[in-house]
């Protein structure tokens, strides 16, 4: 995967962990190349509980690497990875009625 900012391909680390940087923009997962890094305006996801940007986006869920908080991801994002749009309500609803919430 390239960097989404500027296209670089990462290369291999010699040794140790990669300077490559993993981040959530608009709930897709992008890697942000050690250039880029040094940019302001990189516009990432940030953690609604911690504010950080050290997110892992899985399907349908974005996970907080630092504080470990899982948020669903967006509705419009969902139907990106497949899912039928517009079934989300429709399972959420469901979902409070098996579990007996209003
Ligand atoms: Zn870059
Ligand atoms: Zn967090």
């Amino acid at each position: 995967m390239p960097c989404y900012r500027c296209g670089a391909r990462q290369t291999d680390p010699v040794r140790g962990a990669s300077p490559w940087k993993r981040g959530v923009r608009q709930e897709a997962q992008v890697l942000i190349c050690p250039d880029c890094q040094r940019q302001h305006d990189l516009d990432l996801d940030t953690c609604g509980t911690c504010q950080s940007t050290a997110l892992i986006c899985r399907l349908g869920e974005v996970e907080c690497r630092s504080c470990g908080s899982v948020r669903l991801a967006r509705a419009d994002a969902f139907a990106c990875s497949g899912a039928p749009p517009g079934l989300s309500a429709e399972v959420e609803a469901a979902l409070n009625r098996v579990l007996g919430r209003a």
